[in-house]
This record gives structure tokens, C-alpha cells and sequence, in this order.
């Protein structure tokens, strides 16, 4: 490896919401310099086969998903992503979870398309579906039909208010919190949470609630991501030191669905090693 190492344990592909195919990705995080790169699209593996086909030689690939999860401890729930690297993708339970979860994610797009249409929008299913190609489908495809159609002209616009961040905004049918950190876990996988302080996403859960899931298995806190401020980054820093959480930093990656490059935030050495040290399910892997 290099030194410092590069490391990103972030990124999105074609199997999500990302617009580079698995290959294409690696050769991507190759090209950028990175030493390690993790898979993380939302709630699938999918990505995982063509992605160590692929493999340039001196990366090694950590393969993960990025898990919608809900908390229900305040009405409204919040919805939360968890990061799981390394977990055996076979454990039945945590596979039907996933499963179930990218056919609640279809079904929740059609019915914002259904919202769209009866405000006479013209965007079709069809060819949003299309878009995602057999990946799991999220607002980023919806927010391309809105391109398509001319009625905005970035990503970013699609998720204003007046789009797909509130007017056009429906709920998933995510995993409750608590079970997901404990699936991930009996899956011998390494769960992290994903920018857990990003507020301009939307609502953010409480410090007791990141402490409780500490207790219930949880391992570390993204700190460095481009949706946290400064004082974010350090809020995250200070309670992962009070709850022995290890902290990461990634750069969420998801091609031209976003404006952050591979490798714009990154992971520091111990952290990196301390889970793949906690891994049960995967090893990492490393061409030859
Ligand atoms: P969904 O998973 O369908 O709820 O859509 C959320 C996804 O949309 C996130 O994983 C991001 O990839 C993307 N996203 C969220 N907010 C924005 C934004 N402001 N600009 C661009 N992409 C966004
Ligand atoms: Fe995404
Ligand atoms: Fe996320
Ligand atoms: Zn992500």
C-alpha cells in the first residue's frame, strides 16, 4: 500500500443509485489513487461478483450496502442508513430483509410516479424502471425522468422541496434500526452509521439513541462526509470517543448523481483494520 493508505468505505454503483457500473467503479477508485474501496450500494449485493471480476491489481475491495433502516422511537420515524461491511450476503434473514426492502423501494417509486402523473406530470415508470436496470431504485432515478422532462435542470433541484424532497416525498418501507444491527451482526458483518449527523438531509436521531445502539452492536460513526459541517464532523468525532465507536470518512460516491469525487473523504488505518478484524461473514479481497 501506499502510505498514508487511501481509503474510501463509501461508494455507490449501477446496482443502486450510482451511474458506474461495478467494473467501471473499481477502475474508477484504482485510477483515483485509492489503496482500499468499499461497495456500498443501498440494499443489495448485487454488485459484489462483477466487482471482484473486475479487480485492478494493488486495490482491495471491501465489499458492503448501505442498509435503509427506520428508527421509531418519535412519530414521525426517522429514516437512517447503516453501513455493513464484510457480512455473509447468504444469511437468509438479513438476504429476505434486503430483499424486501428493494421491492418496497419499487413499489414507492411507481406511487411517486402515480403523484407525479396526477399532477400532470409527464414521467413514466417504465422508462424509470428502465433507468435502474435491474439496481435498486431510488429517487435519484425519478430525479433523472424529472431531467429528462425538462422540469429540472440537477439532481440536487429534484430533491428541493417542490420535488422529491417534500411535495413528491413518500416514505419507504425501511428495516427497523435495532434489527438491522443485530442482522448485520449475526451475518458476521461490521455495522457503521452513515453520516448520522447530516441535518441537511433532513431530521437527525438523538446521541441516546446512537449510545443504544452501541450497546446493541453497532461499531463505528462516519464522521467525514460531505453532508456534515465542520462542527458536525466533530460532534460525531467526540461521541464515538465516548462510546468506543471507531469513526470512518468516505466519499458516498454515486458517479454524476453527485458532485463528490472518489476518495474526497477517507478512512484512517486503525479504523480500517479494526473491522476487518471484526468481520465474520467476508474477507476482504485483493487481486493477485
Ligand atoms: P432514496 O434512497 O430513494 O430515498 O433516495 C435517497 C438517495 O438520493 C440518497 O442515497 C442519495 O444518493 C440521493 N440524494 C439525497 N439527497 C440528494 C441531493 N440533495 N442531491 C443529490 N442526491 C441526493
Ligand atoms: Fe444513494
Ligand atoms: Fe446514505
Ligand atoms: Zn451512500
Amino acid at each position: 500500500m501506499s502510505d498514508p493508505a487511501r481509503i474510501d468505505l463509501h461508494t455507490h454503483s449501477t446496482a443502486s443509485d450510482g451511474t458506474l457500473t461495478p467494473p467501471e467503479l473499481v477502475r474508477a477508485a484504482a485510477d483515483a489513487g485509492l489503496d482500499v474501496v468499499a461497495l456500498t450500494d443501498h440494499d443489495t449485493t448485487a454488485g459484489w461478483v462483477p466487482a471482484v471480476a473486475a479487480l485492478p491489481p494493488g486495490l482491495t475491495l471491501i465489499r458492503g450496502a448501505e442498509i435503509s433502516c427506520r428508527w421509531f422511537g418519535v412519530e414521525p420515524a426517522i429514516p437512517l442508513h447503516l453501513l455493513a461491511y464484510l457480512f455473509d450476503p447468504a444469511e437468509p434473514e438479513l438476504a429476505a430483509e434486503l430483499a424486501r426492502v428493494r421491492q418496497a423501494r419499487e413499489e414507492r417509486g411507481e406511487r411517486i410516479v402515480r403523484l407525479l402523473q396526477a399532477d400532470g406530470i409527464q414521467v413514466s415508470w417504465t422508462e424509470i424502471l428502465a433507468g435502474a436496470d435491474g439496481g435498486t431504485v431510488g429517487r435519484p432515478h425519478i430525479a433523472q425522468a424529472l431531467i429528462r422532462a425538462g422540469l429540472v435542470a440537477t439532481t440536487s433541484e429534484a430533491f428541493g422541496p417542490d420535488w422529491l424532497g417534500e411535495r413528491y416525498r413518500l416514505p419507504k418501507d425501511d428495516i427497523e434500526v435495532f434489527r438491522a444491527v443485530a442482522l448485520v451482526r449475526a451475518a458476521g458483518g461490521v455495522p457503521v452509521f452513515a453520516h448520522p449527523r447530516a441535518s441537511r438531509r433532513g431530521r437527525i436521531v438523538p446521541d441516546e439513541l446512537i449510545a443504544d445502539l452501541a450497546v446493541a452492536g453497532l461499531a463505528g460513526l462516519e464522521a467525514d462526509h460531505e453532508d456534515h459541517d465542520a462542527a458536525e464532523r466533530e460532534h460525531v468525532r467526540r461521541l464515538a470517543a465516548e462510546l468506543g465507536l471507531l469513526v470512518t470518512g468516505s466519499s458516498d460516491f454515486h458517479g454524476t448523481h453527485k458532485t463528490v469525487r472518489l476518495g474526497a473523504h477517507t478512512t484512517g488505518p486503525e479504523a480500517y483494520e479494526r473491522i476487518v478484524a471484526l468481520a465474520r461473514g467476508v474477507t476482504p479481497v485483493a487481486s493477485s
